[in-house]
């Protein structure tokens, strides 16, 4: 299985696509998580490390307006888009290891889990 490299669109980081969030953009120009049961659907995606000094970042500079946006208007609130982010990514991790799952995708996911754990605390 090989799984491609993406960047950080805060820090601008490479790291297999694997161990970043995911995000998408909606057509109605909501932005949600690209985890668990949307982890495949179409759409334009950004992704960012399991840090909330790199999604803070990509909030507050615009990074994410620019990934995402092409022009077209975004629709999120910072903090219901974090505490998503770590639901989508908490109810990945236990839909992963009830399907048997690659172990690298559950280990990667499991380690996205704990970085929320870590960060606790609003945005
Ligand atoms: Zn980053």
């Amino acid at each position: 299985m090989t799984d491609p490299v993406r960047m950080c669109i805060a820090c601008r980081t490479r790291a297999p696509q694997r161990a970043l969030l995911s995000l998408r953009r909606r057509r109605d120009g909501a932005v949600v998580p690209a985890h668990g049961r949307t982890r495949h659907a179409d759409g334009r995606r950004a992704y960012l490390c399991a840090r909330r000094s790199c999604f803070e970042q990509a909030v507050r500079k615009g990074a994410l307006v620019r990934a995402l946006g092409r022009g077209r208007a975004l629709r999120f609130d910072p903090k219901d888009l974090w505490n998503a982010l770590a639901e989508a990514v908490r109810d990945e991790a236990r839909t992963l290891a009830r399907t048997g799952a690659h172990r690298r995708r559950i280990d990667a996911v499991h380690a996205l889990s704990a970085a929320f754990d870590r960060e606790e605390g609003d945005v």
